[in-house]
């Protein structure tokens, strides 16, 4: 298998073969859950939905590490949302993230 490489803004490099066995890879699972943009409402719904489905992935710690590493904006990775992360990486060292 052709393991991917991508460079982040740490200069480092982080295979992204673990995508391959994301709970979201699946292909019943909504990939618009993970990204709730429309009406309040919806949106938590669909964070919610998004978020449960993290809890049963086997590689959250994975995703969660590249969402903060690439600092993204957007979306629910590794089970937290946008607010979560930025919170969770201002209080605590990210080394302490439960699996
Ligand atoms: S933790 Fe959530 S968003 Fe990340 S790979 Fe797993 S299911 Fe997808």
């Amino acid at each position: 298998m052709a393991m991917e490489k991508t460079k982040t803004s740490d200069g480092k490099d982080h295979s992204r073969e673990w995508m391959e066995s994301a709970a979201c890879a699946n292909r019943d699972i909504d990939p618009r859950l993970f990204y709730p943009s429309s009406g309040e409402r919806e949106s938590k719904v669909r964070s919610r939905d998004a978020k449960a489905v993290c809890d049963q992935c086997s590689v959250r710690r994975q995703c969660l590490e590249l969402a903060v590493q690439m600092d993204d904006a957007h979306g629910v990775w590794g089970g937290l949302n946008a607010r979560e992360r930025r919170r969770l990486t201002n209080e605590e060292p990210f080394t302490n993230l439960a699996a």
